[in-house]
């Protein structure tokens, strides 16, 4: 059977709420590539400077290289040599991995698919629900499209069951439906609960 150039490209998603071991799960699979001997690059949102600028960091410390950028566009320029990297697609590298997916502009589902596309393994690892516990984003869109899907739970802080939620508290309270997703100069705290002891308040 002939082998294309674009064989074994594909779509892996990490999803789980927070504290579940996304990004660990992502250093794992990034690390093992590496020692594989593939070219892997890790993107973060910029806007996540929870622990260092050039790296991605998992709650319980392991890390790996990453690129922090504000829009996808710059990861695309990245890859493709405008930052002076690795050139036309066709040397893009083996792995390219995206920490903290839902933070991403509309622009990751095209750039993940065009990479998959064009034989690139693409590890996108991201919160699945939101602090009111809907779907985020594009992550449904992605998980749509993913060859693979693992689903991860974290421990709820409440009762020690399998944690599916991430309960947002504001000065030690359960955070409000219609709370604005950033707020200035509030007491915000995060933690990973089930789906009993997740609390969203309304009205
Ligand atoms: P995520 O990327 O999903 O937020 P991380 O990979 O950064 O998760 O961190 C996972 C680590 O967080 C666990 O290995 C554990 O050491 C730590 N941790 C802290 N609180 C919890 C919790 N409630 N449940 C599970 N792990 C927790």
């Amino acid at each position: 059977m002939l082998k294309s150039p674009y064989a074994g490209g594909h779509l892996e998603v990490i999803v789980g709420p927070m504290f579940s071991g996304k990004s660990e799960e992502l250093i794992r699979r990034v690390n093992r590539s590496i020692i594989a001997r593939q070219r892997a690059v890790v993107f973060k949102p910029a806007i996540d400077t929870r622990y260092d600028l050039t790296r991605v960091a998992s709650h319980s410390g392991q890390s790996a290289e990453a690129v922090a950028v504000a829009h996808t566009d710059q990861a695309r320029a990245y890859l493709s040599g405008e930052a002076g990297l690795f050139g036309p697609p066709a040397a893009w590298p083996e792995v390219v991995a995206f920490d903290e997916a839902q933070f991403f502009d509309d622009g990751l589902v095209p750039l993940a698919l065009e990479l998959a596309d064009r034989g690139v393994r693409v590890i996108l690892a991201g919160l699945d629900l939101d602090f009111r516990g809907e779907p985020f984003g594009m992550m449904p869109e992605l998980l749509s499209r993913a060859e693979s899907v693992e689903k991860l739970t974290a421990i709820c802080v409440i009762c020690g069951a399998p944690a599916t939620r991430t309960q947002r508290l504001i000065g030690g309270a359960p955070a409000q439906y219609d709370d604005p997703v950033v707020l200035v100069g509030a007491q915000e705290a995060y933690e990973a609960r089930c789906r009993v002891h997740h609390e969203v308040r309304r009205g």
